[in-house]
């Protein structure tokens, strides 16, 4: 039986290359496509052999053309980290508006059905908690993160646009904070930061007074969600990520145990617009795709921090990491 086609884009990055492996296991063909900005082909440079295999250097900001059939597009092209936003916005915006009108265009052309990497940011600095799909939101358009949120949120717009008016099959997947292998070093996310910190023998910074609280999916969790979305017939947002809610404080405390690093915790300024709280309302996601996060934070971290030790000495040497602070003046 000939294979199905599915194209996924941001594919060397940390979500889009664990979808490659997930849909390589599952016997499709594979079409990765990044611009490599925010991507490192390393991710994916053990797929490259394969004859199901394929990957494309372009930019979906600008017209995608891909020849043959389409089953499916999955679209994971975005900076997603607050550094990226400040340091490339307007690559950010651009990505999530013009990549996905792009990528709808194609997606009717070829009678795909399309999935979209939306996010928890999408309820911005909630007042929810945790947040159900139906609530709308608490955004700051202008603030630091605005070019993310509100990409995001125009992506889901046009996403269900494309969906009533033009009966385009479309599925969009709400993205909470998750960890694991492949995750950029120096991204200045919270878990490579703080574990790059320890590796390095620095302190690790906690942002505000660490009250703040995220809830972190391990990777493999989210994929296995993603893959029973695309595959199940809703197509309004579902959320995917892990419940199990904790404060930002709690979480470096639980990296030092991990990592046995004698270094200490110094505080930071809270960035602009930082999110208070976030939870993962996920009723419908087990209602829906009998779907619930098996990892826990204990067996995801200890799988993360070897991944991170494995890496050569180069990797953890700080090139592009800066105080977020710096980038918030
Ligand atoms: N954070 C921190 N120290 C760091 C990096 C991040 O305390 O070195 C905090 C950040 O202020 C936020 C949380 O950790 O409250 C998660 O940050 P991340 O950038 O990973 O993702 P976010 O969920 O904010 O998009």
């Amino acid at each position: 039986m000939e294979r199905k086609r599915v194209l996924i884009t941001g594919a060397a990055g940390f979500l889009g290359s664990h979808l490659c492996d997930r849909f390589i296991k599952e016997d499709y063909h594979v079409i990765a496509m990044d611009n490599l900005i925010t991507g490192d082909l390393q991710n994916i440079e053990h797929l490259f052999a394969l004859e199901n295999f394929e990957f494309a250097n372009h930019d979906v900001s600008k017209y995608v053309y891909v020849p043959g059939k389409l089953d499916y597009i999955l679209h994971f092209a975005s900076p997603a980290s607050p550094i990226d936003y400040l340091k490339i916005p307007i690559q950010t915006l651009k990505v999530g508006s013009l990549g996905t009108h792009n990528l709808l265009g194609l997606a009717k052309n070829k009678n795909a059905r399309m999935i979209i990497a939306s996010t928890s940011e999408v309820y911005g600095d909630p007042n929810v908690n945790p947040q159900p799909e139906e609530y709308w939101g608490n955004v700051n358009p202008v603030g630091p993160r605005g070019v993310y949120d509100e990409a995001k949120r125009f992506q889901e717009a046009i996403t269900m646009a494309y969906h009533t008016f033009h009966g385009l099959e479309t599925r969009i997947v709400r993205i909470f904070n998750t960890y694991g292998p492949r995750m950029r070093l120096n991204d200045g996310r919270v878990l490579p930061a703080f574990i790059g910190q320890a590796l390095r023998g620095e302190d690790l910074t906690v942002f505000g007074d660490g009250s703040q609280t995220r809830s972190f999916c391990y990777v493999d969790d989210l994929v296995e969600g993603i893959y029973r979305l695309l595959l199940s017939d809703y197509a309004q947002p579902v959320n995917i990520g892990n419940p199990d809610e904790i404060t930002i404080g709690q979480f470096a405390e639980e990296i030092i145990k991990l990592t046995g690093t004698t270094q200490k915790v110094i505080y930071k300024e809270l960035p602009v617009d930082d999110p208070k709280q976030r939870q993962p309302d996920i009723t419908k996601a087990k209602a829906l795709l009998g779907w619930e996060p098996k990892v826990g934070r204990a067996e995801g971290l200890k799988i993360t921090y070897e991944y991170f030790k494995s890496l050569p000495a180069e990797a953890l040497v700080n090139k592009e990491h800066k105080d977020f602070t710096t980038y918030n003046r």
